[in-house]
């Protein structure tokens, strides 16, 4: 199909095909509805339901479902056919307003955190009518959002739902203050960069570590890796563009912007970016991006790997998060504007960010908290575990003059005063662009690099809408009633830059001294997951969710034990799968390779004492000893893991105890397979190695 415009959307039942589809009234009706948010009325839902049926059935589908974002991350989905018995044996394809709104898929094996006990099963599903509706394998598949019986949230869309709210109840208020009345909507904008490796599938099945846990458990470095930076922006493979085309050619039937790819830094490694759009849609768009991306791999005999961190050594897998503010009238309200007054607005949504990161930097680490993560945050290219903000020079002397009410780059030449002078044009400045830091003004809007790549959206998003809105709540609170506003603006912002700017830092955030600078600033630096996702409990955190109704407590504690006990669900799987690896393949091949060494030893001193076997004989001496400690260290590992549920008197404990006892030893013993690997015949190491798997796609 090479009508791209046409082929667009093609199976989502979007605007064209409501309008197309329904009833004027209907249409109208529904509209009202999105906009107001309001609860569809039974009739309007089924005009809306036979039009989708129809138009469902026309492009093939026999099902439908309601799909939604349960907290596995992932998404899913229960597929109900049209049919409904008619007499004399004869059947219609119905579907109902009824079954258009409301599921009640039986929740019981979905995470919960103790929210719902597994005797009160029922969970429902209500349809989200601001993300269209599309077909996906013969499903009329429709976004809904996932709650307990009692109204508690259980999914990841809830929340971000609520979110988005609250953040156009503040920014809202904030506009009113400058005069902004035709505003009547502010929609956070989302453009979710996602990396992925692509590996064969052949060699994928070789590795159960792969399979199992979605990354290599160990693998000895090639001689080569990504020190040349010849992968990044390198020219494609034949078959890897075969698979990208593909793959946009999906996701553009899907309504979903994919607009941007090419290989990234680590061999076999790659990047999707689509263009940017409101936060709900983009969250819901990158899940589905996700699952395409691995459905077509299949087609390709490719495997796509979504893990934060594959392969050790090489860079890992992020996703950016690309964010900003927009009114309905078309403002991006993070870029710097044109006149003084348009300037006093950028800044202070600027500086509400900057607060916002600064006092909420926990939220924004347990937002990208995961097991899979945590092997990649701080290593090769993937900023650290502490949050900080890159502001780029121009901008960092700008709140500089403005701080210190001292001139600005020459541009005035009296002292800068918010509301009183043009900023500079902020060129989009490419050249500076600080990979280290993880959060980046990037000229009209921020990048949040700390996502993993297998993450949802979700969560970071539904942090930084909800932090940025409490900023904001603060500034109209105070704004509201000042006297002289352009005085009051101005205090405002000064002591907003005073009192945050410490989380601005513009070097190097790998480097040892930013660690001891980021202590001396009183930064938080949660190295783990582990050690983050208690804080989601902190008093200040409870209140802020509490106070904006993002979360209840009770919906923060489940969240924070649903997280943790992923996290130790994972290391277990990893750690049965390296001793279940060590004992059928890792020592079975040294086995192997050393018996033909000392073999190789008999049979020469028996034609001749005198050749010489050193090579041999040091060579089994090495893997002897690497065998030995690797026999060892998998002993413990193994008594670790069964030993696991002794130390289960809470998530905490148990992650804990996860991290320290069975992650640590799985690391340590990496060292020894690694080595044993690199001194083992190729013959005898049957596994596929990383550079089997890196460089041969
Ligand atoms: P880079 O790789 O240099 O960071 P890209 O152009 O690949 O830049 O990605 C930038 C992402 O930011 C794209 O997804 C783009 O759509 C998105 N983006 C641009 N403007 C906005 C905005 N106002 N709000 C949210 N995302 C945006
Ligand atoms: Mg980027």
């Amino acid at each position: 199909m090479s009508d791209i415009p046409k082929m667009f959307g093609s199976l989502v039942f979007n605007e064209d095909a409501m309008r197309e589809r329904l009833p004027k009234d209907v249409y109208k009706s529904l509209k009202k509805t999105i906009e107001d948010g309001k609860e569809l009325d039974i009739n309007i839902a089924n005009a809306v339901a036979n039009a989708m049926k129809a138009w469902a059935i026309e492009k093939g589908a026999t099902h439908f479902t309601h799909w939604f974002q349960p907290m596995t991350g992932i998404t899913a989905e229960k597929h109900d056919s049209f049919i409904t018995p008619a007499p004399n044996g004869h059947i219609i394809m119905d579907f109902s307003g009824k079954e258009l709104i409301k599921g009640e898929p039986d929740a019981s094996s979905f995470p919960s955190g103790g929210l719902r006990s597994t005797f009160e099963a029922r969970g429902y599903t209500a349809w989200d009518p601001t993300s269209y509706a599309f077909i996906k394998d013969g499903s009329l598949c429709i976004p809904t959002a996932f709650c307990s019986y009692s109204g508690e949230t259980l999914d990841k869309k809830t929340p971000l739902l609520r979110s988005i709210e609250v953040i156009n109840k503040q920014a809202l208020r904030v506009l009113k203050l400058f005069g902004n009345e035709d505003v009547k909507r502010v929609n956070p904008t989302v453009g979710p960069e996602q990396e992925y490796f692509l590996i064969d599938k052949e060699l994928y099945k070789q590795r159960k570590d792969l399979m199992y846990c979605g990354r290599t458990l160990f693998g000895a470095m090639p001689p080569k890796g990504q020190e040349l930076d010849d992968h990044y922006f390198g020219a494609i493979k034949p078959r890897i563009v075969a698979y990208m085309k593909e793959l946009d050619e999906e996701l553009w039937k899907l309504g979903i912007l994919a607009k941007t790819k090419h290989n990234e830094v680590a061999p076999a490694q790659h990047e999707l970016a689509p263009i940017f759009t409101t936060t709900n849609i983009a969250t819901d768009h990158n899940q589905l991006t996700m699952e395409v991306m691995k459905k077509v791999a299949d087609k390709h005999g490719l495997v796509c790997l979504l893990h934060e961190k594959p392969f050790e050594g090489v860079s890992g897998s992020g996703k950016h998060n690309n964010w900003s503010l927009s009114t309905d009238t078309g403002v991006n309200l993070l870029e710097p504007g044109k006149s003084p007054h348009e300037n006093a607005q950028f800044l202070l949504f600027l500086v509400a960010v900057i607060k916002a990161v600064d006092e909420y930097q926990d939220l924004l680490r347990i937002s990208v908290a995961s097991a899979g993560n945590d092997n990649r945050l701080g290593a090769n290219e993937a900023p650290p575990a502490i949050i900080s903000m890159f502001l780029g020079d121009e901008l960092n002397a700008v709140l500089d003059a403005i701080e210190h009410g001292k001139d600005y780059g020459g541009t005035e030449k009296q002292n800068m005063e918010v509301g009183v002078h043009v900023l500079p044009n902020f060129a989009k400045d490419t050249t500076d662009r600080n990979r280290t830091s993880p959060f980046a003004f990037t000229g009209n809007k921020f990048e949040f690099r700390s996502l993993g790549s297998s993450m949802s959206i979700s969560c970071t998003n539904v942090m930084i809408n909800t932090i940025v809105a409490e900023s904001l709540c603060q500034f109209a609170d105070e704004l509201e009633g000042a006297k002289d506003f352009n005085k009051a603006l101005n205090e405002l912002i000064v002591r907003t830059i005073k009192e945050h700017k410490r989380i601005i830092f513009n070097g190097d955030g790998y480097s040892e001294e930013w660690k001891e600078e980021a202590k001396k600033r009183g930064l938080l630096n949660y190295a783990t997951t582990v050690d983050a996702l208690p804080h989601y409990l902190d008093d200040k955190n409870v209140k802020l969710f509490t106070k904006h109704k993002v979360y209840t407590k009770a919906e923060l504690r489940s969240r924070t034990d649903i997280l943790l006990n992923t996290y130790s669900k994972i290391i277990h799987i990893e750690g049965l799968t390296l001793v279940d690896m060590v004992k059928k393949d890792i020592l079975p091949a040294i086995t192997e390779y050393t018996k033909e060494l000392s073999d190789t030893i008999i049979a020469k001193k028996a034609v001749d004492a005198s050749i010489p076997v050193t090579v041999e004989k040091e060579t089994l001496v090495l893997l002897s000893g690497l065998a030995e400690s690797i026999y060892k260290e998998n002993a413990i590992l193994e008594k670790n893991i069964n030993e696991a549920d002794k130390h289960n008197g809470s998530e905490e404990e148990l992650s804990a105890y996860y991290k320290d006892n069975v992650l640590k030893v799985m690391n340590d013993m990496r060292k020894y397979i690694d080595k044993a690997e690199y001194n083992t015949s190729t013959k005898c190491w049957k596994l596929p190695t990383y550079g089997d798997i890196i460089f041969r796609v």
